[in-house]
């Protein structure tokens, strides 16, 4: 039986973020309850997560340890202010948080989403210039299809239209490198592509135009998570390492989706051996259980910044209300420790092969034109249906759900990031279902 104080009688006031409200209020999915790799609908079914939420719950949901710590931090102390006063939670957090990043990658800056973590990370990148006197480098470098959260900073960097065209000028100084992907040289490869890594030295001409010493920084997603999946290829992030390298200019990395064990290490930064100088994080942070994002710089952008300034001067002129939140450290702080205890990360990375078997295994099921995979993530490209792009894998998000999946979609691409909490079994299901799904749909 439905319990009806879940189901709102009037949809009308809740202005939904990237979703369709006139569809969806029409024909509503409502979520109610959560319990380790399974949502309770309104209607009272079980639905497995194929998305971690939205990337973001690694630990699976309604973990003990998780609500415990949540409850007992808002019962002790519900709300610090992070300006000029601290709270021991958010030291501990960021020591612990220091003691997993590759590299010197030693400190931490708190903000409450990965929008603002990637704002906060491009003013990083202007201060610290600023502070080395080169107060001229000022132009970011983007990519096609990037994907950095819908702050200005973040939109402008971005290289996704749809997430620009409604909001006129964006940052200026920007430019963007092309995007590496190529279909058909690529499709089906297992984890990162063989060839594409020469498309890096594209940056080469983008420094040649706007000249280096205007240029702050390079942000890119090691792996394009939110445009539909794409794995970087093989010696790409070195070689884009290497030209920032060569001309003073900034690496970021945005590890909003690849942060905490998605990729089966740590980070990004691990599993492919490069070393960005700043580091973008949110979601598997604490789990999603509590809005939170972070900053990681490395100890050469921190120092910059923060021995540059005069003593007794506050050296970043930059925070949020709810930066390092008490909730949201108490939550992060029971994460971590989940994640070390259960060795979430190892476990990821122990099931990357089967994952890829299995979601390879969708290769020659009907409308399916590229399958690629990393860690526990994978993206499924379907063939548009003709004149009306992003429809078919629509359609299958609707019937996964109906079914007990939830599977997220971007044009029509269905991407996959379960918790990692995830079993062979539940694997075995996803694609199943998936399979059954595909072939019925027109
Ligand atoms: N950066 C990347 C790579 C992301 O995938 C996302 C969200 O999906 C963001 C930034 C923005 O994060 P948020 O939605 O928490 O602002």
């Amino acid at each position: 039986m439905t319990d009806v104080s879940h189901t709102p009688n009037d949809l009308a006031a809740y202005w939904m973020p990237f979703t369709a409200n006139r569809q969806f209020k029409d024909a509503p999915r409502m979520l109610v309850g959560a319990k380790d790799m399974h949502y309770t609908s309104a209607d009272g079914r079980q639905i497995l997560d194929g998305t971690a939420g939205l990337w973001c719950c690694n630990a699976g949901h309604g973990r003990r340890e998780i609500v415990e710590a949540i409850q007992k931090q808002a019962q002790q102390m519900d709300y610090a202010p992070p300006f000029q006063v601290g709270h021991p939670a958010a030291f501990e957090l960021a020591s612990r948080l220091a003691e997993i990043m590759p590299g010197d990658l030693n400190h931490v800056f708190f903000t409450n989403s990965g929008s603002e973590a990637v704002d906060t990370a491009l003013k990083m990148a202007l201060a610290y210039h600023l502070a080395r006197g080169d107060a001229g480098r000022v132009k970011f470098i983007g990519r096609e299809k990037g994907y950095h959260g819908v702050g200005f900073g973040g939109i402008s960097v971005g290289g996704l239209g749809n997430n620009r065209k409604q909001f006129g000028n964006q940052l200026p100084g920007v430019d963007h490198m092309p995007f590496f992907y190529d279909q058909e040289t690529m499709a089906f490869s297992p984890g990162q592509p063989e060839t594409g890594a020469e498309v890096a030295d594209k940056l080469e001409n983008l420094i040649a135009l706007h000249d280096a010493s205007t240029i702050a920084a390079v942000i890119v997603e090691p792996v394009v998570g939110s445009a539909g999946v794409y794995v970087s290829p093989k010696g790409y992030l070195d070689r884009l390492r290497k030209i920032c390298d060569a001309h003073g200019i900034l690496l970021i990395f945005d590890e909003v989706i690849t942060g905490f064990g998605r990729l089966g290490r740590a980070f990004a930064g691990n599993k492919f051996n490069v070393i960005a100088d700043l580091v973008t994080t949110a979601k598997g942070l604490n789990s999603g259980t509590v809005p939170m994002g972070a900053v990681f710089a490395r100890d050469g952008v921190h120092d910059t910044i923060v021995n540059g300034a005069p003593d007794g001067a506050i050296e970043l002129f930059h925070g949020y209300t709810y930066s390092a939140h008490p909730l949201a450290c108490a939550a992060a702080l029971a994460a971590q420790k989940v994640y070390r205890d259960e060795k979430l990360f190892e476990r990821a990375g122990e099931l990357e092969s089967y994952w890829q078997h299995a979601a390879l295994s969708l290769k020659g099921v009907a409308h399916v034109v590229d399958v690629r995979s990393i860690g526990l993530v994978a993206g499924i490209e379907l063939a548009p249906r003709p004149g009306k792009p992003g429809q078919r894998a629509f359609d299958v998000f609707i019937e996964a759900f109906e079914k007990g999946l939830l599977i997220r979609t971007t044009g029509d691409i269905i991407a996959l990031s379960p918790p990692l909490i995830i079993s062979k079994a539940e694997i075995d299901q996803i694609f199943a279902m998936l399979e059954g799904i595909l072939k019925a749909t027109a």
